[in-house]
C-alpha cells in the first residue's frame, strides 16, 4: 500500500465520540466508495458493522496500526446525502457519539448486516383474455378457478395473497392454472399496505380549514413550518389528508409522525380510505425484517406515504414533499434513552434542509411551538371550532378538601357519576399515572411542603421518609403533622387505576367497567376489544390513563372526571402544569356530541388556583399565555435552554462525585452564560438498584450552552470517576426526573 492511499473513516456503534479509521478491504477500489455504505470490520476481538463517513488521506492514528476492513456490504449508499448530513448534525447537536447516532437511525436488520434489498410480493390481475371467459361453464369443472376469476374481474388493482386469505389454502393451485391458461398475469409489487381502490373524497371543507389548506398548498416546495392549532375534532386530520393529496399529485412523498398511542388501525384505515397508494406503516408490531422492508421502500420511493412513530423521522425518502407531526406537544416524540433526540424538533430541522413544508398539529400546542409562532418562525393556522355540530364540553373544578375520599373518588364525584349513569350515559374517569407520587398534601387544608429557599414544592422520598427540593437540593424529614392546620392527615398525591376500579365496582355493582391502561391492554387485540365494548355501550364506566386521552371518541360519554387535578400543580417537573393542562383538554375532547354535550369535572384541593381557574374558564390558550409569562419570569424553557447530565451507579457516592468533577470541569472550561445546578439526586433516587444523580446546565442563549457542551462532553470520558458510573447527556430534556 502506498503512503498516500486513502483510509476509510467509519462510524461504529460505540460510546466513544470519535470515528474509526480502517484500511479498505483488499479487493475494493477506494475511489469508487461513497459515504453511506456499510462495511464489516474487525473490532477488538470480534467483528462489527460500520458506516463509511468519508475517505481521508490523513489517518487519525499511525498508518501501520490500521487494520483492513473485512468486507464491503453495499454497492450503493444506504442513506441519501441529505440524511447523512442530518445525522452529522444530530450527533453535533445532541453531543452524542457519531457511531451510536447512525446506529439509532438505521433499522436493526441493517445494523446486523442483512442485505439492503426490498421484499416484494405477488399481485394477480386478470388479462383481457381472462375477461372474455364465461365463468358459468367453468364453474362446473373448476369452481375454484371460476371464483378467482370473478374476484379478479371485480378488482381494479388486482389481488394479493392477503386479500385471498379467507379462501381454502389450495387457491394457489387454481391461480397457477389460470396463469398457465393466460387468463391471469402475475407481477411483483412492494410489500406495503395499500389504500382502497375507490378512495373517498372527504367532506367539504369549512372556511377555516379551507384557508389553512390554501396556505399550506402555497408553500409546497418551500421550507415553511406551520402550527396547526385546532381543538379536538376541528378537522386537523382532514387538513393533513388534503395537504398529502397535493404532495402526492406532485409525485412526492409524505412523512407522518404520530405518538405511539395514536398509531391505531383506525388511523391507518382513515388514510387507506382516502388514498389509493402504497403506504409504509412503521408500527411497533413490525418485526425487524418488515421494518427494514418499509424503510427500503420509502428510500426507493415506492411507498408514497410513510406513517410512523418517533424513529420514523429518520426514514430515508426518495422524493420528500411534506412532513406532518400530529399531537406535536406529545412527550413521546422525545427519545428517553441512548440518543435523546426530539423527533418533532428534528422533523423541523429536516424539513428546513429539504426545503419542504412541515405541519405541527395539536389541540394543545407546546409552549415551545406557541413561542415560535409569536416570534414569527412558524405560521399559525387556527381552527377554533369543532367541524361537526358538537359543542366543546364545560370544564369545572370540584373542591375535595375535607371530603370523604375512596381511592381518589370524592363523595360528590360518586354522586355525579350516579346521576349520569341513571340517565343511561357513559362516564369516563381519568387518572394521570405518569411519574409517581411527587409530593405530600394535607387532606384538610391543602398544604403542600414548599422549599424554604426556592419557589417550588418539596418532593416526597418515601423510602427515606424525607422531603427534598429538586432545585437546590435542601432536605428535611417528613413532618408528622400539617404545619398549617396541625392535621395528621398528610397523604402522598396519587394512587393507581386498579384500586379505583375495585372501588367503583363496589359502588356501582350494576354497571360494567372498562379499564384502559398499559396493564389492561398488554395483549394484542385487547385494546380493540375494550374499545368495542365501550362503543357498543356494554361498558358504562371507563377508567383509564393517558391511553384513554388520545385518538378515540366516545360520543355517549357525558361526564369526564379528572381525579387528580392537583398533580399538575405540584409535579416534579416545571412542565408538569403544561402537561396536565394538555391532558385535561385532550381528555375533555373525548366526550360529547351535538345532542349530548359533555361535562368535565376536575377534583382538586386548590379550587382557587389561578392557573386551574384560567384553564377551566378561558381554555387552553389563556392558560398557555399565563404559563408562558411564568416561564419567562423564572427563566425556564422555552425562554432558556437546558441540558441534563445524568449519572447512576450501584452506590450513591460515585454518581455524585462524578457529577461534581463534571461541574468543576465545566467551570474550568469557563461556563460563560451558564448556570450549573447540582449535583442532586434524581426524583426517584434509587431505581432498579441504581442510585441516580443529575447535574442541570441552563443558559439563556442556546449558543452559550452548545459552546460549552462541545468542549465538555468528550472530556467527561476522562474524569477519574467515569469508570464507576453510567452517564448520559440529555440536550433539551423534556423530563427532569
Ligand atoms: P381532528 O384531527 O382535529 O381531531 P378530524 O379531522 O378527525 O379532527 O375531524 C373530526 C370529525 O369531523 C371527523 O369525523 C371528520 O370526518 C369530520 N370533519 C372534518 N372536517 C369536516 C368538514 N369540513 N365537514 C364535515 N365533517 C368534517
Ligand atoms: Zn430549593
Ligand atoms: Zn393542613
Amino acid at each position: 500500500m502506498s503512503k498516500s492511499e486513502s483510509v476509510l473513516r467509519i462510524a461504529i456503534p460505540s460510546p466513544l465520540y470519535s470515528s474509526f479509521d480502517y484500511l479498505p478491504p483488499a479487493d475494493v477500489d477506494v475511489s469508487k466508495l461513497k459515504p453511506g455504505v456499510r462495511l464489516r470490520l474487525p473490532f477488538g476481538r470480534s467483528q462489527t458493522i460500520g458506516i463509511l463517513l468519508e475517505t481521508s488521506r490523513t489517518p487519525q492514528v499511525e498508518r501501520h496500526k490500521l487494520k483492513p476492513a473485512l468486507e464491503l456490504l453495499d454497492h450503493e449508499p444506504l442513506l441519501p446525502k441529505e440524511l447523512l448530513k442530518l445525522l452529522h448534525w444530530v450527533s453535533d447537536y445532541y453531543h452524542h457519539p457519531i457511531g451510536e447516532t447512525f446506529a439509532t437511525a438505521l433499522p436493526v436488520a441493517l445494523r446486523q448486516g442483512e442485505a439492503a434489498s426490498a421484499k416484494h410480493r405477488s399481485l394477480w390481475r386478470i388479462t383481457p383474455a381472462g375477461r372474455e371467459v364465461d365463468t358459468g361453464p367453468l364453474a362446473k369443472r373448476a369452481k375454484r378457478q371460476a371464483d378467482l376469476l370473478d374476484r379478479l374481474r371485480a378488482s381494479q388493482n388486482g389481488l394479493t395473497a392477503d386479500k385471498l386469505k379467507e379462501l381454502p389454502r389450495n387457491w394457489i393451485d387454481a391461480m397457477a392454472s389460470l396463469v398457465k391458461k393466460g387468463w391471469v398475469e402475475m407481477e411483483q409489487i412492494p410489500a406495503l399496505e395499500y389504500g382502497h381502490e375507490q378512495p373517498e373524497q372527504g367532506p367539504e371543507l369549512n372556511e377555516a380549514q379551507h384557508n389553512a389548506v390554501e396556505r399550506i398548498q402555497n408553500c409546497i416546495g418551500l421550507f415553511s413550518p406551520f402550527l396547526l392549532d385546532g381543538v379536538t375534532g376541528s378537522g386537523k386530520t382532514e387538513i393533513y389528508l388534503r395537504s398529502i393529496d397535493t404532495v402526492l399529485n406532485a409525485g412526492q412523498q409524505a412523512l407522518v409522525l404520530v405518538p405511539e398511542i395514536t398509531l391505531t388501525p383506525q388511523l391507518v384505515e382513515r388514510f387507506k380510505r382516502r388514498f389509493n397508494t402504497p403506504m409504509a406503516v412503521l408500527h411497533s408490531g413490525l418485526n425487524d425484517r418488515e421494518r427494514l422492508n418499509a424503510w427500503l421502500l420509502a428510500r426507493n420511493g415506492e411507498a408514497s406515504i410513510i406513517i410512523g412513530t418517533r424513529s420514523a423521522v429518520f426514514t430515508p425518502l426518495q422524493n420528500p414533499g411534506i412532513i406532518i407531526i400530529d399531537e406535536e406537544h406529545d412527550p413521546s416524540f422525545k427519545q428517553q434513552s441512548g440518543l435523546r433526540y426530539s423527533a418533532r424538533d428534528l422533523a423541523v430541522v429536516r424539513a428546513q434542509r429539504l426545503d419542504i413544508p412541515v405541519i405541527l398539529g395539536s389541540a394543545t400546542p407546546s409552549l415551545e411551538s406557541l413561542l415560535n409562532v409569536e416570534q414569527g418562525r412558524y405560521q399559525h393556522l387556527h381552527l377554533p371550532q369543532r367541524a361537526g355540530n358538537a359543542k366543546p364540553p364545560k370544564v369545572e373544578l370540584l373542591d375535595v378538601r375535607n371530603q370523604h375520599m375512596e381511592e381518589q373518588l370524592s363523595a360528590p364525584m360518586l354522586q355525579l357519576i350516579q346521576t349520569h349513569l341513571d340517565k343511561g350515559n357513559q362516564v369516563l374517569l381519568f387518572l394521570n399515572r405518569r411519574g409517581f407520587s411527587p409530593t405530600l398534601i394535607c387532606h384538610e387544608c391543602g398544604w403542600v411542603a414548599h422549599c424554604r429557599r426556592c419557589d417550588t414544592h418539596m418532593t416526597l422520598h418515601m423510602h427515606k421518609r424525607q422531603l427534598r427540593c429538586h432545585h437546590c437540593g435542601s432536605q428535611r424529614p417528613v413532618p408528622q403533622q400539617c404545619p398549617d392546620c396541625g392535621s395528621a392527615d398528610l397523604r402522598p398525591l396519587g394512587s393507581g387505576t386498579e384500586r379505583i376500579e375495585t372501588a367503583l365496582a363496589q359502588h356501582f355493582p350494576d354497571s360494567a367497567i372498562s379499564r384502559i391502561d398499559r396493564d389492561s391492554t398488554r395483549n394484542k387485540g385487547s385494546l380493540e376489544a375494550i374499545l368495542a365494548d365501550i362503543n357498543r355501550g356494554d361498558s358504562r364506566l371507563l377508567i383509564g390513563t393517558q391511553m384513554l386521552a388520545k385518538g378515540h371518541h366516545f360520543p355517549n360519554v357525558t361526564l369526564v372526571g379528572i381525579l387528580d387535578g392537583d398533580q399538575g400543580l405540584f409535579g416534579v417537573d416545571f412542565r408538569a402544569g403544561e402537561r396536565m393542562a394538555q391532558l385535561i383538554i385532550q381528555v375533555a375532547g373525548r366526550a360529547g356530541r351535538a345532542d349530548k354535550p359533555g361535562r368535565v369535572v376536575i377534583q382538586t384541593h386548590h379550587p382557587d388556583n389561578p392557573m386551574l381557574q384560567l384553564l377551566c374558564q378561558q381554555g387552553y390558550h389563556a392558560y398557555a399565555k399565563a404559563a408562558q409569562s411564568e416561564r419567562q419570569l423564572a427563566a425556564l424553557p422555552p425562554y432558556a435552554h437546558m441540558a441534563l447530565l445524568r449519572a447512576e451507579a450501584s452506590q450513591s457516592l460515585p454518581p455524585e462525585s462524578f457529577l461534581e468533577q463534571a461541574k468543576q470541569l465545566a467551570q474550568q472550561l469557563g461556563a460563560t452564560g451558564i448556570d450549573l445546578y447540582g449535583p442532586m439526586p434524581a426524583v426517584m433516587e434509587k431505581r432498579a438498584g441504581k442510585y441516580r444523580y443529575q447535574l442541570l446546565l441552563q443558559a439563556e442563549k442556546r449558543s452559550d450552552l452548545h459552546r460549552l457542551l462541545k468542549q465538555w462532553t468528550p472530556k467527561l470520558q476522562t474524569l477519574p470517576e467515569v469508570r464507576k458510573v453510567r452517564w448520559s447527556l440529555d440536550v433539551d430534556p423534556v423530563d427532569l426526573i
